[in-house]
């Protein structure tokens, strides 16, 4: 069996998350049992949810313990098989976590599933058309209920999540505008995802300023926003939404290292009738097949093209996931474990 890499945490970040939060462990890989199969990691997903995981305290899911393996999604190859309906060489997704192998038994129910590679590059099914992907189609169909004509915005527009929900909007005959940071973020959202348009907040730093932009973008107000920032950007498209406007809370990032993100005017929900609501895609999981169907032919027919930010090998994994926390990813970020 082949030698394992494993990127373990170590410690609980105060505040910030820092690279001594993580330690990089050789190990072996252990025999396999029947019924199990040995998956290699071709690539892993960093995403913003296991911030979250590596605090303490209440949450909608349990702490990452301490000394035990990250938890990740990861897509991969099959590369030993004991068990009947898997044969070397299937690409499968999995939770495998950060590490270079992993041990599973697939009859686990969620733990493994095969995926074809004919259509559709591996990788995106860590981003569009896999959780991701899944999460923008539920916020947009499930809480924004989208009408042709209406007015969809998204901060974080150039994100995993962010483009997708763009991509769908568009789709649904919606007039769409994003929020992202920086001119080659918006110039992306606009040009290659097809958005009408693209606020970059960077040049609006101020509720004044980002209202007004946004008023400018979205001269019919705003039916849905999905939101995955808070803070500021929530704030200015408050002032902007329309009666009976709905919110999609899905993130906030900008709070994710502890800061306070406090709502400067939660009166607008009631003057406006909104109704916002948070939702965790895992818990939703009879849409899967739907969404993951409809993602799977946008990418494959080329109608999406999502971006990707690629740090290659496993032990460049803590960086390019503190620098996801800082919005220096330019669309999903992933670690590719294979050369
Ligand atoms: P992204 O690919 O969108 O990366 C995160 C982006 O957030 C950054 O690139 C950055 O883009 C943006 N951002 C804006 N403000 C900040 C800030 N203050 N600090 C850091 N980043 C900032 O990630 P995902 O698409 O994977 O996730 C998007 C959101 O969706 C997250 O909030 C995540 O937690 C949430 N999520 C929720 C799920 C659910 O079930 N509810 C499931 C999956 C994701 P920019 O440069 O444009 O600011």
């Amino acid at each position: 069996m082949p030698r394992n890499q494993q990127i373990l945490l170590v410690s609980r970040p105060q505040g910030e998350a820092t690279l001594d939060n993580f330690a990089l462990v050789e190990c072996d890989t252990p025999e396999l049992a029947e019924g199990q199969v040995l998956v290699r990691h071709h690539y892993l997903s960093l995403d913003p949810y296991m911030r979250g995981r590596m605090n303490e305290g209440k949450s909608y899911a349990a702490p990452q313990p301490l000394g035990e393996v990250m938890i990740g999604g990861t897509v991969g190859q099959v590369e030993v098989s004991r068990h009947p309906r898997y044969a070397a060489g299937d690409w499968v997704v999995g939770m495998g976590g950060w590490q270079l192998y992993s041990v599973v038994n697939p009859d686990q129910p969620g733990v493994l599933r095969k995926v074809d590679v004919t259509r559709i590059a591996p990788s995106h099914y860590l981003g569009a058309v896999g959780m991701p992907g899944v999460t923008a189609w539920y916020g947009l169909n499930k809480i924004l209920e989208p009408r042709a004509g209406q007015t969809i915005t998204v901060s974080a527009a150039a994100g995993a999540v962010g483009s997708a929900v763009g991509v769908l909007a568009k789709q649904r005959g919606c007039r769409v505008v994003g929020i992202a940071g920086g001119p080659d973020k918006c110039a992306y959202v606009r040009d290659e995802l097809g958005f009408d348009d693209c606020i970059d907040y960077r040049q609006h730093p101020d509720l004044r300023a980002l209202a007004a932009a946004l008023k400018a973008a979205c001269p019919q107000g705003i039916d849905g926003h999905f939101e995955n920032v808070g803070g500021l950007v929530l704030d200015a498209v408050m002032l902007r939404a329309n009666a009976f406007a709905r919110v999609a809370l899905c993130g906030m990032i900008a709070g994710y290292d502890g800061q306070p993100l406090p709502m400067l005017n939660p009166s607008l929900i009631l003057i406006n009738r909104m109704r916002i609501e948070g939702f965790i895609v895992s818990e939703h999981m009879d849409v899967w097949p739907q969404a993951l169907a409809e993602l799977g032919e946008l990418v494959a027919s080329g109608r999406y093209r999502p971006r990707e930010s690629i740090a290659h090998g496993l032990a460049a994994a803590p960086e390019a996931f503190l620098g996801l926390l800082k919005g220096r990813n330019f669309g999903k970020q992933l670690v590719k474990l294979v050369d």
